[in-house]
């Protein structure tokens, strides 16, 4: 049976300054183990207060959370791009279903969609795979700007492609307002 051995230091001083952020090592006595490094904090308001990640980081929660419903919000959006997608392909390839694999791949590598190779092709469609999961629709949003259109979609799409856009430099201006400080690897 292996046991294993943890050292504990302090690095620096916690936000609040009334305790320290400490290092953990965990050393295995056998030799082919390597030593695993975490990292925690004796000050109970930080603990409370910050997220300390094991790869040397600390981020405030409270400052983190307006970035992480940001980000919900903008998954939300990309699930309503996908099932809007995934309708307009789906119905697209409708017309390759009688046709031999070959020309459904062809047509897919013309669009630049393209994700499977001919055998990877015939299996998805001997398990009655769906056209949309066989394809990345989403690298030609051209010519799904065209489907759209065709389908009388064409106000849905483009508001989506439009929140999808806000959605995204929402999140990345969240995300500049984390607060979040690096952890030294010794004490200064
Ligand atoms: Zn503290």
């Amino acid at each position: 049976m292996s046991t294993s051995e943890t050292t504990e230091f302090a690095v620096m001083d916690c936000p609040c300054g009334n305790g320290k952020i400490l290092k953990y090592i965990t050393t295995q006595d056998n030799p082919w183990s390597s030593a695993h490094i975490s990292y925690g904090t004796n000050c109970g308001t930080c603990s409370r207060d910050w997220e300390i990640s094991n790869f040397g980081t600390m981020t405030n929660r409270e400052s983190e959370n307006p970035y992480k419903a940001a980000y919900r919000a903008e998954q939300k959006i990309v699930s309503l791009i996908h099932a809007i997608t995934d309708d307009l392909a789906d119905q697209y390839f409708e017309k390759f279903a009688d046709k031999p694999a070959t020309v459904e791949l062809r047509e897919m590598q013309r669009l630049g969609i393209a994700r499977f190779n001919i055998d990877k092709l015939r299996q998805a469609r001997r398990q009655a795979s769906k056209p949309s999961k066989n394809v990345y629709a989403l690298r030609n949003p051209n010519w799904l700007a065209d489907l759209a259109n065709s389908a009388g979609r064409e106000n849905e799409f483009g508001q989506l492609r439009a929140d999808y856009e806000a959605a995204v430099s929402k999140t990345k201006e969240a995300s500049s307002k984390v607060i979040s400080r690096s952890i030294p690897r010794s004490y200064p």
